[in-house]
């Protein structure tokens, strides 16, 4: 596709010549004449917004040049001034002026192919900022360094540069956040480690007897604890007694919500118990108990498990990713109860990893045996003998991994989907598989491909992860890429999910938890589907 040169001035007709990119199964959508006009606004909109930010730039860059500041701080203060002028100018606050601008300034300098592509309106400046977000990161771990920075961020900005215009926002924040951690392993690894020393817990009362409980904790602390609250909530009773006896109704958010108080409330009755301050320990029993069974997913590269290199690693469902060191930790914690699943993968024409095999090993750990304690924790790879072991690991995990019964191909006549299928299926997909959608498999459904009432298959093969509400879409076949047909009342399992619970009642899905929690991927838009 032709750009625009970044200094020619941009006219409403170069609109026409930007084309919207959209997954193959959506081309139609071109034909739409309200959708077409619609996206011509858009490229308008980003076209004359991109100009503003220039101009913001030039004033800035033109005041600092007059003010000719000698010092740091004079400069600093100029910038504020600038800030705040603009900021009065054109309406907003200073902050957003300043988050603009930093965007603007780190996508010019360090991201020119993205800049380009913004200033041509082929994309918003959200996802710019997505992109530069991760730029900031690339460079600010690596002060000092001015070549390492402009090696990084120009591999970024050449993985970007075209892969931003057709990905969703939060696909694109993910392959962002995975790209940087794989970039500089050893950057991300020292932002972990300063991230955990920012771990806070803070209340927030307010005058209706109702307060907000916040707390800033590590992403495998939490993982855990939000998919158990969601299992749980999904097969509590909707009617429980209050203490005056009185039958009441509890929203999905709201048995979340008394799961976690109920855990709360248990662990510090535990910690007083512990401590003498309680009553017996015989009372401290959890009054909402944790399904067994959840917990953390996370798939480890072969080489990273090995020690062979230090490759971060995603959790399954993409929630979250970690410093290689962390996930052999966890891989080789005896005390944490692992259970082992080998997977096979291929590589699709995207370029994607997709399992084909996945064989159960159950409760022993893989490795124990077949590596020395110093390779599983971190091993130089150009030392020969650990290449040599980490190569016997990798022959001995081929073999498990042929020798076991491949989950994905069980097959079963039952309509529910249940037991090491559903656990494979889970594995596989991660999320729910429509185009741009990050909901976690956990909070999906799982979908037969070919409807189960008409002859398919209850197999890995002919089944999905949906979210319910794109199962739903697929139930009405409003999803082209899906094909049509669907069970329309088919759940995830016996024991089924929130969407397919509260399905009913439409209103009890609705997100209860505040949203502005977190800079990026906030309970309601992954809460929503997250999609397109
Ligand atoms: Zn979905």
């Amino acid at each position: 596709m032709s750009t625009q040169p970044t200094t020619a001035p941009l006219t409403p007709r170069s609109a026409s010549r930007c084309a919207p990119v959209l997954p193959e199964a959506y081309a139609y959508l071109v034909r739409e004449p309200e959708l077409t006009a619609a996206w011509q606004e858009e490229v308008l909109i980003r076209q004359a917004e991109a100009r503003k930010v220039q101009l913001l730039l030039d004033y800035r860059e033109r005041r600092a040049a007059e003010q000719q500041p000698k010092h740091t701080f004079s400069r600093e203060a100029v910038v504020r001034a600038v800030h705040r002028e603009a900021a009065l100018m054109l309406g907003v606050t200073e902050h957003q002026v300043r988050r603009i601008l930093t965007t603007a300034e780190t996508a010019q300098k360090w991201l020119p192919g993205v800049w380009e592509a913004y200033q041509a309106g082929r994309v918003d400046l959200a996802r710019v900022e997505k992109v530069a977000d991760g730029a900031g990161d690339l460079i600010e771990t690596n002060t000092g360094k001015p070549e390492v920075q402009r090696e990084l961020t120009g591999a970024l900005d050449g993985k970007f540069a075209q892969a931003v215009v057709g990905e969703n926002p939060n696909t694109l924040a993910r392959m962002v956040r995975d790209t940087v951690a794989e970039l500089d392993t050893a950057g991300h690894q020292r932002r972990y480690d300063r991230a955990k020393t920012k771990r806070y817990v803070s209340f927030i009362h307010h005058d209706d007897g109702m307060s907000t409980l916040k707390a800033l904790l590590p992403s495998v602390v939490l993982g855990p604890l939000e998919q158990q609250l969601h299992t749980t909530a999904a097969t509590a009773p909707r009617k429980a007694k209050n203490t005056e006896g009185e039958v009441q109704e509890a929203t999905y958010y709201n048995r979340m919500a008394d799961t976690l108080a109920a855990w709360l409330t248990a662990g510090v009755q535990t910690c007083n118990a512990e401590s003498g301050n309680g009553g017996p320990r015989s009372e401290t029993k959890l009054r909402a108990p944790a399904r067994a069974g959840t917990g953390i997913n996370i798939t480890i590269p072969l080489a990273t498990l090995t020690g062979a290199c230090d490759a971060p690693v995603v959790s399954t469902d993409g929630r979250f990713i970690l410093p290689a060191e962390e996930a052999r930790h966890i891989a080789n914690n005896p005390e944490a109860g692992n259970t082992y699943y080998l997977t096979g993968t291929k590589t699709t024409p995207e370029g994607k990893q997709k399992p084909v095999r996945i064989v159960k090993l159950g409760a022993a750990n893989p490795l124990t045996g077949t590596v020395p304690a110093a390779s599983s924790t971190g091993a130089d790879p150009t030392d020969q003998a650990d290449n040599s072991t980490a190569q016997g690991v990798t022959t001995e995990l081929v073999n498990q991994l042929i020798s076991n019964p491949n989950l994905l191909e069980a097959e079963s006549s039952a309509w529910f989907v249940t037991g090491n299928l559903r656990t494979a299926v889970l594995l596989r997909d991660g999320v729910c598989q429509v185009h741009g959608c990050t909901e976690p498999g956990f909070r999906s459904d799982i979908d037969h491909k070919t409807p189960h009432k008409t002859g398919g298959a209850t197999s890995a093969e002919n089944t999905q992860v949906l979210c319910h509400i794109h199962h739903e879409l697929k139930s009405h076949q409003l999803l082209p890429e899906l094909g049509a047909g669907t069970d329309p009342r088919e759940q995830a399992s016996p024991e089924p999910g929130p969407a397919a619970r509260e399905r009913a009642n439409p209103a009890q899905r609705t997100p209860d938890p505040p949203s502005d929690w977190t800079r990026r991927d906030t309970p309601h838009e992954w809460a929503t589907g997250g999609a397109a």
